[in-house]
């Protein structure tokens, strides 16, 4: 009864953009006495998986690091998750080399996000930006032909690729989203505030498994250069507690944030696979989740 009750009130939940969302680390302090914050120890990937669960097997901002490499070992799963920065700088050969990669794990299903790194995924930036060095639109046009795809997503044949959408999977409900606050001048940026909690009002209220690029405030998001404290987004972490609830949250991109922490609700994964000077050292992090009834 309690649950649902709380679904009623959820679908009516608005979160309110925080009007000192530009200072992140100032809005932290002031809300982590009331935070049930955890640090997790997770899961041995070593863990024989049982009938009863999904296997998900995280990792996030690769960089190109995997795909070239394989004898970095990934652990045995049913669900390969990535929450993105892929590549470097989005080249449509190094998607390629990422997706035929990806063709040749045996995980069930492969659920894939883009990071601010994955610039040619991000179609508006193309078309705001067609003359740029890196973003030629007419090359970008050019090289997807040769693949006879029509967008740069279509290149992904080897797993589901989300963009402010869902996935089900064994009835567990996934969505995923690439947005992060602006940082520089990279994809998928958005100004903190009223413009990024757009993106975030998308995500259904029934999400099990949350993917995205960024970290919330206050959890796996603590930088260590280009300044330091919380640069986690304070409208994501209200949508995921008041509002979502997700099991899971799944990110990257702050890489100094790799570990597992909990507000005692949602399990929050920085699966960030490089450290903060881009060296691929972090393992990708398995949890297991229960399969719902009937599956
Ligand atoms: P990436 O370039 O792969 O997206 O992020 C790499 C690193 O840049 C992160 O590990 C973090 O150190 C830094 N970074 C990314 N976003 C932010 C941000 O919003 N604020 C600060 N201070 N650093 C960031
Ligand atoms: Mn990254
Ligand atoms: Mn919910
Ligand atoms: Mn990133």
């Amino acid at each position: 009864l309690w649950k649902w009750l709380r679904k009623k009130s959820e679908s009516s939940v608005k979160i309110k953009p925080d009007p000192l969302t530009r200072n992140p680390d100032i809005v932290w302090d002031s809300m982590r006495p009331e935070q049930n914050y955890q640090k997790i120890t997770p899961l041995d990937p070593e863990t024989p998986i049982s009938d009863e669960c999904v296997r998900f097997v995280c990792i996030s901002d690769t960089h190109t690091f995997i795909e070239n490499k394989p004898s970095y070992f990934l652990p045995d799963g049913d669900v390969l998750l990535h929450a993105g920065d892929i590549t470097n700088e989005g080249q449509i050969k190094k998607l390629v080399e990422f997706n035929d990669y990806l063709g040749k794990l045996s995980y069930k299903h492969k659920v894939v996000i883009a990071g601010n790194h994955d610039i040619t995924l991000d179609t508006d930036m193309i078309q705001k930006d067609p003359e740029s060095a890196m973003l030629n639109f007419g090359i970008i046009c050019e090289l997807l032909k040769q693949y006879s795809v029509k967008q740069t997503k279509d290149l992904f044949t080897n797993c589901t690729y989300l963009q402010d959408s869902g996935v089900q999977l064994y009835g567990i409900n996934i969505y995923g989203s690439p947005w992060q606050p602006v940082f520089r001048d990279w994809a998928f940026n958005l100004r903190r505030g009223e413009e990024i909690l757009k993106k975030w009002d998308k995500i259904p209220n029934n999400t099990d498994i949350l993917i995205t690029h960024g970290p919330p405030l206050g959890y796996g998001d603590e930088v260590g250069h280009h300044g330091s404290g919380h640069v986690g987004c304070v409208e994501l972490l209200n949508t995921v507690q008041k509002r979502v609830h997700p099991k899971y949250h799944v990110f990257g991109h702050i890489h100094e944030g790799y570990g597992v922490t909990s507000d005692g609700e949602t399990t929050f994964i920085n699966a960030s696979f490089v450290n903060r000077l881009f060296l691929p050292v972090n393992s990708p992090i398995v949890f297991d989740y229960p399969l719902p009834n009937g599956y």
